[in-house]
Protein backbone atom coordinates (compact mmCIF):
# COMPACT_ATOMS: atom_id res chain seq x y z
CA UNK A 1 0.00 0.00 0.00
CA UNK A 2 1.27 3.41 -0.95
CA UNK A 3 2.00 5.84 1.84
CA UNK A 4 2.46 9.37 1.96
CA UNK A 5 5.01 11.49 3.25
CA UNK A 6 3.03 12.67 6.27
CA UNK A 7 5.96 15.78 6.35
CA UNK A 8 3.67 17.38 4.00
CA UNK A 9 1.00 17.52 6.24
CA UNK A 10 3.13 19.40 8.89
CA UNK A 11 2.77 22.94 6.26
CA UNK A 12 -0.37 24.90 7.16
CA UNK A 13 -2.97 25.17 4.39
CA UNK A 14 -3.40 28.71 3.33
CA UNK A 15 -0.93 29.66 1.62
CA UNK A 16 -0.25 33.93 2.18
CA UNK A 17 -0.96 34.77 -1.22
CA UNK A 18 -3.98 32.75 -1.61
CA UNK A 19 -5.44 34.64 0.78
CA UNK A 20 -4.74 37.66 -0.18
CA UNK A 21 -6.18 36.79 -3.35
CA UNK A 22 -9.57 35.88 -1.88
CA UNK A 23 -9.61 38.91 -0.17
CA UNK A 24 -9.18 41.24 -2.70
CA UNK A 25 -11.70 39.19 -5.00
CA UNK A 26 -14.44 39.81 -2.37
CA UNK A 27 -14.09 43.04 -2.35
CA UNK A 28 -13.42 43.56 -5.54
CA UNK A 29 -16.63 41.95 -6.29
CA UNK A 30 -18.74 43.93 -3.59
CA UNK A 31 -17.14 46.78 -4.82
CA UNK A 32 -17.39 46.92 -8.95
CA UNK A 33 -16.59 50.40 -9.00
CA UNK A 34 -13.30 50.82 -7.22
CA UNK A 35 -10.37 49.99 -8.94
CA UNK A 36 -7.76 48.29 -6.51
CA UNK A 37 -4.20 48.95 -7.35
CA UNK A 38 -2.06 45.65 -6.57
CA UNK A 39 1.64 46.92 -4.61
CA UNK A 40 1.86 43.40 -3.48
CA UNK A 41 3.18 40.74 -5.35
CA UNK A 42 6.74 40.17 -5.90
CA UNK A 43 6.40 39.51 -9.80
CA UNK A 44 8.07 41.69 -12.43
CA UNK A 45 5.90 43.58 -14.68
CA UNK A 46 8.22 45.05 -17.64
CA UNK A 47 8.29 43.06 -20.69
CA UNK A 48 11.40 40.71 -21.61
CA UNK A 49 13.83 43.85 -23.52
CA UNK A 50 14.60 44.26 -26.94
CA UNK A 51 17.82 42.16 -26.93
CA UNK A 52 16.90 39.46 -25.03
CA UNK A 53 13.88 38.87 -26.95
CA UNK A 54 16.13 39.09 -30.21
CA UNK A 55 18.08 35.92 -28.75
CA UNK A 56 15.00 34.27 -28.43
CA UNK A 57 13.71 34.82 -32.09
CA UNK A 58 17.17 33.29 -32.92
CA UNK A 59 17.68 30.59 -30.95
CA UNK A 60 13.58 29.36 -31.95
CA UNK A 61 14.62 29.56 -35.15
CA UNK A 62 17.92 27.39 -34.84
CA UNK A 63 15.73 24.74 -33.23
CA UNK A 64 13.92 24.47 -36.16
CA UNK A 65 17.17 23.43 -38.75
CA UNK A 66 18.41 20.30 -38.46
CA UNK A 67 22.02 21.81 -38.43
CA UNK A 68 21.66 23.75 -35.45
CA UNK A 69 19.04 21.82 -33.48
CA UNK A 70 19.61 20.87 -29.48
CA UNK A 71 18.34 18.74 -28.10
CA UNK A 72 18.67 17.37 -23.67
CA UNK A 73 21.49 20.37 -22.80
CA UNK A 74 24.64 19.84 -20.32
CA UNK A 75 23.82 19.07 -17.06
CA UNK A 76 25.61 21.94 -15.88
CA UNK A 77 24.34 24.48 -18.45
CA UNK A 78 25.43 25.49 -21.84
CA UNK A 79 29.20 26.45 -21.65
CA UNK A 80 28.07 29.93 -23.49
CA UNK A 81 25.87 30.75 -20.71
CA UNK A 82 28.37 29.34 -17.48
CA UNK A 83 31.20 31.39 -19.74
CA UNK A 84 29.02 34.79 -19.40
CA UNK A 85 28.05 34.39 -16.00
CA UNK A 86 31.57 33.60 -14.70
CA UNK A 87 32.84 36.73 -16.56
CA UNK A 88 30.62 39.21 -15.54
CA UNK A 89 28.79 37.93 -12.02
CA UNK A 90 32.24 36.84 -10.92
CA UNK A 91 35.31 37.57 -12.34
CA UNK A 92 34.43 41.66 -12.76
CA UNK A 93 33.69 41.77 -8.97
CA UNK A 94 37.14 39.81 -7.99
CA UNK A 95 35.56 36.24 -7.29
CA UNK A 96 37.11 33.48 -8.33
CA UNK A 97 34.44 31.43 -9.39
CA UNK A 98 35.16 29.28 -12.62
CA UNK A 99 32.77 27.97 -15.32
CA UNK A 100 31.92 24.95 -14.03
CA UNK A 101 31.04 25.82 -10.15
CA UNK A 102 28.53 27.01 -11.69
CA UNK A 103 25.24 25.09 -12.21
CA UNK A 104 22.24 26.73 -14.54
CA UNK A 105 18.65 26.12 -13.37
CA UNK A 106 15.12 26.55 -14.11
CA UNK A 107 15.16 29.10 -11.02
CA UNK A 108 16.40 30.17 -8.04
CA UNK A 109 12.77 28.85 -6.30
CA UNK A 110 13.24 25.31 -7.43
CA UNK A 111 17.19 25.47 -6.33
CA UNK A 112 16.67 26.88 -2.95
CA UNK A 113 14.04 23.68 -2.76
CA UNK A 114 16.32 21.17 -3.85
CA UNK A 115 19.55 22.09 -2.37
CA UNK A 116 18.45 20.68 0.87
CA UNK A 117 18.53 16.96 -0.45
CA UNK A 118 22.25 17.01 -0.12
CA UNK A 119 21.81 17.25 3.54
CA UNK A 120 21.42 15.07 6.00
CA UNK A 121 18.30 15.17 7.49
CA UNK A 122 19.54 15.86 10.61
CA UNK A 123 20.47 19.13 10.22
CA UNK A 124 19.06 22.05 11.87
CA UNK A 125 18.37 25.05 9.73
CA UNK A 126 18.56 28.52 10.59
CA UNK A 127 16.42 31.29 9.16
CA UNK A 128 16.40 34.94 8.69
CA UNK A 129 12.23 35.98 10.68
CA UNK A 130 10.26 37.23 8.55
CA UNK A 131 12.09 35.38 5.31
CA UNK A 132 10.86 34.33 1.99
CA UNK A 133 8.96 30.96 2.77
CA UNK A 134 10.68 28.44 0.28
CA UNK A 135 13.83 27.79 2.72
CA UNK A 136 11.33 26.79 5.50
CA UNK A 137 8.59 25.01 3.89
CA UNK A 138 11.49 22.67 1.24
CA UNK A 139 12.86 21.75 4.80
CA UNK A 140 9.72 20.58 6.17
CA UNK A 141 8.39 18.80 3.40
CA UNK A 142 12.10 16.77 4.06
CA UNK A 143 11.54 16.21 7.34
CA UNK A 144 13.80 18.29 8.61
CA UNK A 145 11.87 20.24 11.05
CA UNK A 146 9.03 19.55 14.15
CA UNK A 147 5.60 20.56 13.72
CA UNK A 148 4.46 24.13 13.59
CA UNK A 149 3.39 25.59 16.94
CA UNK A 150 0.23 27.86 15.77
CA UNK A 151 0.65 29.77 18.47
CA UNK A 152 4.13 30.74 18.31
CA UNK A 153 3.70 30.85 14.52
CA UNK A 154 6.94 28.67 14.01
CA UNK A 155 7.83 25.03 13.21
CA UNK A 156 9.76 23.78 16.18
CA UNK A 157 13.43 22.76 15.24
CA UNK A 158 14.28 25.66 13.43
CA UNK A 159 16.25 28.57 14.51
CA UNK A 160 14.63 31.57 13.71
CA UNK A 161 16.88 34.80 13.88
CA UNK A 162 15.00 37.65 14.65
CA UNK A 163 15.12 40.71 11.79
CA UNK A 164 14.31 43.42 13.46
CA UNK A 165 14.64 47.34 12.95
CA UNK A 166 16.32 47.08 16.17
CA UNK A 167 19.03 45.04 14.56
CA UNK A 168 18.37 47.12 11.23
CA UNK A 169 16.88 43.71 9.94
CA UNK A 170 20.73 42.10 9.72
CA UNK A 171 20.16 39.03 12.00
CA UNK A 172 22.41 38.27 15.06
CA UNK A 173 24.63 35.16 15.51
CA UNK A 174 22.16 32.63 17.22
CA UNK A 175 22.73 30.74 20.82
CA UNK A 176 22.29 27.68 19.24
CA UNK A 177 24.89 26.73 16.40
CA UNK A 178 22.90 25.79 13.03
CA UNK A 179 24.68 23.87 10.53
CA UNK A 180 22.65 25.24 7.73
CA UNK A 181 22.26 29.10 7.64
CA UNK A 182 20.11 31.02 4.95
CA UNK A 183 21.21 34.07 4.38
CA UNK A 184 19.21 36.49 2.04
CA UNK A 185 20.79 40.26 0.60
CA UNK A 186 18.85 42.49 -0.66
CA UNK A 187 15.92 40.88 1.69
CA UNK A 188 13.14 39.64 0.70
CA UNK A 189 10.72 40.90 2.48
CA UNK A 190 12.18 43.43 4.44
CA UNK A 191 14.15 45.44 1.18
CA UNK A 192 17.60 45.80 3.66
CA UNK A 193 21.24 45.14 2.94
CA UNK A 194 24.30 43.80 4.74
CA UNK A 195 27.91 45.62 4.45
CA UNK A 196 30.90 43.33 3.50
CA UNK A 197 31.69 43.53 7.28
CA UNK A 198 29.07 42.04 8.40
CA UNK A 199 28.65 39.35 5.78
CA UNK A 200 32.27 38.41 6.29
CA UNK A 201 31.45 38.11 10.30
CA UNK A 202 28.77 34.99 9.20
CA UNK A 203 31.30 33.84 6.42
CA UNK A 204 33.98 33.80 10.10
CA UNK A 205 31.27 32.32 11.94
CA UNK A 206 30.45 29.56 9.47
CA UNK A 207 33.80 28.62 9.19
CA UNK A 208 34.14 28.60 13.14
CA UNK A 209 31.44 25.87 13.78
CA UNK A 210 31.18 23.91 10.22
CA UNK A 211 28.08 24.98 9.09
CA UNK A 212 27.37 26.08 5.33
CA UNK A 213 25.42 29.25 4.27
CA UNK A 214 22.86 29.46 1.63
CA UNK A 215 23.11 32.69 0.28
CA UNK A 216 20.34 34.24 -1.99
CA UNK A 217 21.29 36.58 -4.12
CA UNK A 218 17.94 36.84 -6.42
CA UNK A 219 18.40 40.78 -6.06
CA UNK A 220 21.62 41.46 -6.25
CA UNK A 221 21.12 44.09 -9.41
CA UNK A 222 19.22 46.04 -7.20
CA UNK A 223 22.12 46.83 -5.19
CA UNK A 224 22.86 50.52 -5.29
CA UNK A 225 25.19 51.73 -2.61
CA UNK A 226 28.65 50.92 -1.72
CA UNK A 227 30.53 48.88 0.61
CA UNK A 228 27.67 46.03 -0.32
CA UNK A 229 28.55 42.81 -0.78
CA UNK A 230 26.93 41.59 -4.75
CA UNK A 231 28.14 38.23 -4.15
CA UNK A 232 29.25 36.18 -0.81
CA UNK A 233 32.35 35.03 -2.35
CA UNK A 234 33.52 38.57 -2.38
CA UNK A 235 34.18 37.43 1.79
CA UNK A 236 37.57 35.93 2.56
CA UNK A 237 36.91 32.41 2.95
CA UNK A 238 33.54 31.69 1.63
CA UNK A 239 35.10 29.29 -1.16
CA UNK A 240 34.97 26.92 1.75
CA UNK A 241 31.66 27.49 3.51
CA UNK A 242 29.35 29.13 1.09
CA UNK A 243 26.69 28.60 -1.88
CA UNK A 244 25.24 30.74 -3.52
CA UNK A 245 21.62 30.88 -5.27
CA UNK A 246 21.10 33.64 -8.24
CA UNK A 247 18.09 34.05 -10.60
CA UNK A 248 17.50 35.65 -14.15
CA UNK A 249 13.82 36.59 -12.62
CA UNK A 250 13.91 40.08 -10.70
CA UNK A 251 17.10 40.94 -12.55
CA UNK A 252 15.86 40.83 -16.10
CA UNK A 253 12.26 39.77 -16.20
CA UNK A 254 12.58 35.87 -16.49
CA UNK A 255 10.06 34.96 -13.89
CA UNK A 256 8.17 33.54 -16.73
CA UNK A 257 10.65 32.15 -18.97
CA UNK A 258 12.61 30.74 -15.96
CA UNK A 259 16.29 30.65 -15.59
CA UNK A 260 18.67 30.97 -12.87
CA UNK A 261 22.08 29.13 -11.26
CA UNK A 262 23.49 27.77 -8.07
CA UNK A 263 27.11 27.87 -7.62
CA UNK A 264 29.15 25.56 -5.17
CA UNK A 265 33.14 26.36 -5.16
CA UNK A 266 34.30 23.02 -5.87
CA UNK A 267 36.71 23.26 -2.80
CA UNK A 268 33.17 23.53 -0.14
CA UNK A 269 33.21 20.15 1.61
CA UNK A 270 31.34 18.64 4.37
CA UNK A 271 32.78 15.40 6.06
CA UNK A 272 34.92 15.33 3.32
CA UNK A 273 32.99 15.41 0.65
CA UNK A 274 32.70 18.14 -1.96
CA UNK A 275 29.19 19.57 -2.06
CA UNK A 276 30.07 19.88 -6.11
CA UNK A 277 30.09 16.03 -6.63
CA UNK A 278 26.69 15.61 -4.57
CA UNK A 279 24.97 18.54 -6.59
CA UNK A 280 26.68 17.59 -10.01
CA UNK A 281 25.13 13.83 -9.19
CA UNK A 282 21.70 15.53 -8.82
CA UNK A 283 21.66 17.03 -11.63
CA UNK A 284 22.59 13.75 -13.39
CA UNK A 285 19.15 12.59 -12.35
CA UNK A 286 16.98 15.32 -11.73
CA UNK A 287 16.52 17.25 -15.18
CA UNK A 288 16.89 20.98 -13.66
CA UNK A 289 17.99 22.76 -16.57
CA UNK A 290 16.52 25.34 -18.58
CA UNK A 291 16.03 24.80 -21.87
CA UNK A 292 18.28 25.81 -24.89
CA UNK A 293 16.17 28.96 -26.22
CA UNK A 294 16.01 30.57 -22.25
CA UNK A 295 19.72 29.92 -21.76
CA UNK A 296 20.55 31.65 -25.26
CA UNK A 297 18.29 34.49 -23.82
CA UNK A 298 20.20 34.23 -20.49
CA UNK A 299 23.53 34.52 -22.28
CA UNK A 300 21.78 38.04 -24.07
CA UNK A 301 21.59 39.60 -20.38
CA UNK A 302 25.23 39.56 -20.51
CA UNK A 303 25.36 41.69 -23.80
CA UNK A 304 26.47 45.00 -23.73
CA UNK A 305 22.64 46.34 -25.29
CA UNK A 306 21.56 43.38 -22.78
CA UNK A 307 22.99 44.89 -20.19
CA UNK A 308 21.95 48.62 -21.05
CA UNK A 309 18.39 47.43 -21.07
CA UNK A 310 18.43 45.68 -17.95
CA UNK A 311 19.56 48.21 -16.22
CA UNK A 312 17.00 50.84 -17.42
CA UNK A 313 14.12 48.44 -16.09
CA UNK A 314 15.74 47.89 -12.88
CA UNK A 315 16.19 51.95 -12.69
CA UNK A 316 12.33 52.00 -13.79
CA UNK A 317 11.29 49.58 -10.84
CA UNK A 318 13.78 51.53 -7.99
CA UNK A 319 12.34 54.53 -9.09
CA UNK A 320 9.19 53.56 -8.34
CA UNK A 321 10.50 52.47 -4.58
CA UNK A 322 11.86 56.23 -4.34
CA UNK A 323 8.39 57.32 -4.96
CA UNK A 324 6.86 54.62 -2.38
CA UNK A 325 9.77 55.28 0.07
CA UNK A 326 9.71 58.72 0.43
CA UNK A 327 6.05 59.48 0.10
CA UNK A 328 5.30 57.14 2.78
CA UNK A 329 8.22 59.24 5.23
CA UNK A 330 6.70 62.32 4.39
CA UNK A 331 3.36 60.89 5.87
CA UNK A 332 5.17 60.06 8.78
CA UNK A 333 5.48 56.51 8.32
CA UNK A 334 8.44 54.44 9.62
CA UNK A 335 9.26 52.92 5.86
CA UNK A 336 13.12 50.49 5.06
CA UNK A 337 14.33 49.33 2.29
CA UNK A 338 13.74 50.44 -0.73
CA UNK A 339 17.09 51.78 -2.00
CA UNK A 340 18.82 48.57 -2.56
CA UNK A 341 15.68 46.57 -3.49
CA UNK A 342 12.47 46.71 -5.19
CA UNK A 343 10.98 46.31 -1.56
CA UNK A 344 9.50 48.61 0.92
CA UNK A 345 9.11 47.64 4.47
CA UNK A 346 6.32 49.75 6.22
CA UNK A 347 5.93 49.40 9.56
CA UNK A 348 2.35 49.51 10.58
CA UNK A 349 0.70 52.50 12.34
CA UNK A 350 -1.59 52.41 15.47
CA UNK A 351 -0.15 49.57 16.21
CA UNK A 352 -2.45 48.02 13.98
CA UNK A 353 -1.44 44.31 12.99
CA UNK A 354 -0.24 43.52 9.52
CA UNK A 355 -3.90 41.98 8.62
CA UNK A 356 -5.95 44.64 10.14
CA UNK A 357 -3.77 47.33 7.86
CA UNK A 358 -4.11 45.09 4.75
CA UNK A 359 -7.82 45.23 5.12
CA UNK A 360 -7.55 49.24 6.16
CA UNK A 361 -5.98 49.99 2.98
CA UNK A 362 -7.74 47.64 0.57
CA UNK A 363 -11.35 49.28 1.85
CA UNK A 364 -10.08 52.93 2.47
CA UNK A 365 -7.66 53.38 -0.33
CA UNK A 366 -8.26 49.99 -2.46
CA UNK A 367 -4.10 49.25 -2.51
CA UNK A 368 -3.16 45.95 -2.21
CA UNK A 369 0.11 44.80 -0.55
CA UNK A 370 1.45 42.25 2.10
CA UNK A 371 1.10 41.44 5.24
CA UNK A 372 4.03 41.11 7.08
CA UNK A 373 3.42 38.08 9.37
CA UNK A 374 3.12 35.82 6.32
CA UNK A 375 6.63 35.98 5.85
CA UNK A 376 7.59 35.37 9.74
CA UNK A 377 6.10 35.85 13.58
CA UNK A 378 8.43 38.58 13.91
CA UNK A 379 6.95 40.30 10.33
CA UNK A 380 3.77 41.23 12.48
CA UNK A 381 3.21 44.72 12.54
CA UNK A 382 5.05 45.16 9.25
CA UNK A 383 3.83 45.43 6.03
CA UNK A 384 5.50 44.98 2.73
CA UNK A 385 4.80 47.34 -0.97
CA UNK A 386 6.71 46.51 -3.56
CA UNK A 387 8.00 48.60 -6.85
CA UNK A 388 7.12 46.17 -9.61
CA UNK A 389 3.58 48.34 -10.63
CA UNK A 390 3.87 50.70 -13.53
CA UNK A 391 4.47 54.35 -12.82
CA UNK A 392 0.82 55.48 -12.75
CA UNK A 393 -0.37 52.91 -10.29
CA UNK A 394 2.75 53.50 -7.80
CA UNK A 395 2.00 57.20 -8.37
CA UNK A 396 -1.96 56.83 -7.60
CA UNK A 397 -1.28 54.77 -5.14
CA UNK A 398 0.68 56.76 -3.36
CA UNK A 399 -2.04 59.56 -3.58
CA UNK A 400 -4.49 56.64 -1.95
CA UNK A 401 -1.53 57.00 0.95
CA UNK A 402 -2.38 60.63 1.41
CA UNK A 403 -5.95 60.52 1.51
CA UNK A 404 -5.98 57.76 3.86
C1 LIG B 1 11.79 35.90 -6.44
C2 LIG B 1 12.78 35.28 -5.56
C3 LIG B 1 13.61 34.27 -6.03
C4 LIG B 1 13.62 33.88 -7.48
O1 LIG B 1 12.91 32.79 -7.78
P1 LIG B 1 12.86 32.22 -9.26
O2 LIG B 1 12.46 30.81 -9.02
O3 LIG B 1 14.22 32.29 -9.86
O4 LIG B 1 11.84 32.99 -10.01
C5 LIG B 1 14.55 33.70 -5.16
N1 LIG B 1 14.66 34.13 -3.90
C6 LIG B 1 13.89 35.12 -3.43
C7 LIG B 1 14.11 35.60 -2.05
C8 LIG B 1 12.92 35.71 -4.23
O5 LIG B 1 12.15 36.68 -3.75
Amino acid sequence: MAKINNNYLKLPGSYLFSTIAKKVKTYGEANPDKEIIRLGIGDVTQPIAPDIIKALHAAVDEMGNADTFRGYAPDLGYDFLRHAIAEFDFKSRGCDISEDEIFVSDGAKCDCGNIQEIFSTDNVIAVCDPVYPVYVDSNVMAGRTGKYDDELKQFKGVIYMPCTKENDFVPEFPSEVPDLIYLCFPNNPTGTVIKKNQLQAWVDYALKNGSVILYDAAYEAYISEEDVPHSIYECEGAYDCAIELRSFSKTAGFTGLRLGYTVIPKRLKVDGTALWDLWARRHGTKYNGAPYIVQRAGEAVYSEEGRKQITAQIAYYMENAKLILNGLKDLGYEAFGGVNAPYIWLHTPDGMTSWEFFDHLLEKANVVGTPGVGFGPHGENYFRLTAFGSRENTIKAMERFKAL
